[in-house]
């Protein structure tokens, strides 16, 4: 058989774009002033900076004002939820899902413990939350509403206009504002995150998801959003986000959301091709496969599939054997086993939440890929049911 090497994780991080680290290069080397340095070499690094925002205020159609480099989209969650929180003078409720990437369901747990209530959403078997589910959760003293754009396990897409401007139609009747924060960390570069559009007071970014080089995020925090600092030191990021800034990393993002922008309706017809065959393949040469999420209401580049009385680890193991790079789930939780708490939100039978699969594509990914993918698992995944207890089990009844 022939061995290659096939990345299909682009969820958990991406390939950083050569373009990318030709433009981050010189601020490895010649351009090493600190951006708050008043001569020539920290002015260098400021101007570059201040590029960088202008160009990220453009594509999200916000102020540069309104913009905040971050270290991570971890980083960037946390002080939406913190920050915001902190400004108020009293504590209160938050609303959020069930399906949150644990940036902001651990953030949530832990507010719990100091005094806020939280309600979590349920969502649908699609993955997605019910409007009206949202609206009756709404109380007097609701603080926040923290709900993700896209789902990084299955990929599924939230109502984020609509959950806006619900919140806005419920704002005008009260005195302290909710505000809205959403985690686009899965989205960006994949779709248009016009933040006007979407309505929300906060949005997160983490730039390893679309090519852009790892540990550095985005916050957009909307003019007028009541924010207090959670972390203290200079007045860096107006004082939010206090350290030296990584200008290199900062105008990588810049550059590689640029590029992933312009070139999104391209990228993202390539990816669906990909995923849409393998997907085809799967429910061709696989039987007892449950396909998690919902369909046209999913970013391009997820595909979440269940392959049933089998361990998703097991299949994961096999197939880095064989080259191929995929995920059980969101990758900071891939190291502890037990069912997603994705899928267990979305009722995801126990028997395939276990055997689940997320296969993520990227911009660099190619037809031959999907190719030796489908000749290699449904070999490995048949070899694993043979070896499975439950399966037997299954065979010997029905034959
Ligand atoms: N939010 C979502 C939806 C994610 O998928 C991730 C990363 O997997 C993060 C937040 C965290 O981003 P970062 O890795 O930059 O901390």
């Amino acid at each position: 058989m022939e061995s290659r090497k096939v990345y299909l994780d682009n969820s958990a991080t991406t390939i950083v774009n050569p373009e990318v680290i030709k433009e981050m290069h010189p601020y490895f080397g010649d351009i090493y002033g600190n951006a708050s340095s008043f001569h020539y070499f920290g002015r260098q690094s400021k101007i570059a900076i201040d590029n960088a925002r202008m160009k990220v205020a453009l594509l999200l159609n916000a102020t540069p004002e309104e913009i905040f480099f971050t270290g991570s989209g971890t980083e960037s969650d946390n002080i939406a939820i913190f920050g915001t929180l902190r400004a108020y003078e009293k504590k209160g409720h938050i609303i959020t899902s069930k399906i949150e990437h644990h940036a902001v369901l651990y953030s949530c747990k832990h507010l719990e413990k100091v005094g806020y209530e939280v309600t979590y959403l349920d969502v649908d078997k699609n993955g997605v939350i019910p409007i009206t589910c949202l609206r009756k959760s709404i109380r007097e003293n609701t603080l926040l509403v923290s709900i993700m754009h896209a789902n990084n396990e299955v990929g599924t897409i939230q109502p984020i206009g609509e959950i806006a401007t619900e919140l806005e139609k419920i704002n005008e009747k009260r005195q302290n504002k909710i505000y809205f924060h959403t985690d686009a960390v899965q989205t960006a570069g994949k779709l248009d995150l016009d933040v006007k559009k979407l309505g929300v007071d906060l949005l997160t970014i983490s730039a390893h998801k679309f090519n852009g080089p790892k540990g550095v995020g985005i916050l957009y925090i909307k003019k007028g959003t009541n924010i207090s600092s959670i972390m203290y030191g200079g007045h860096h990021e107006k004082g939010l986000r206090p350290g030296t800034e990584n200008v290199a990393y900062i105008v990588g993002l810049a550059k590689a959301f640029e590029i992933s922008n312009v070139r999104m309706e391209e990228s993202n017809n390539h990816v669906l091709l990909l995923k849409e065959k393998l997907k085809n393949g799967i429910l061709d040469k696989v039987p007892e496969v449950v396909v998690n999420g919902s369909g046209n209401k999913a970013v391009c580049n997820i595909l979440n599939v269940s392959f049933k009385y089998i361990e998703g680890e097991s299949l994961l193991l096999m197939l880095d054997i064989n080259g191929i790079a995929v995920s059980t789930g969101s990758a900071c939780a891939s190291g502890s086993l037990g069912a997603s708490h994705v899928l267990s939100a979305m009722g995801v039978e126990p028997v395939a939440a276990q055997g689940a699969i997320r296969f993520s594509f990227g911009h660099y990914n190619t037809l031959k890929d999907v190719d030796y993918v489908l000749e290699v698992l449904p070999k490995v995944v048949n070899n694993l049911r043979i070896m499975s207890p439950v399966w037997n089990k299954k065979f010997e009844k029905n034959h």
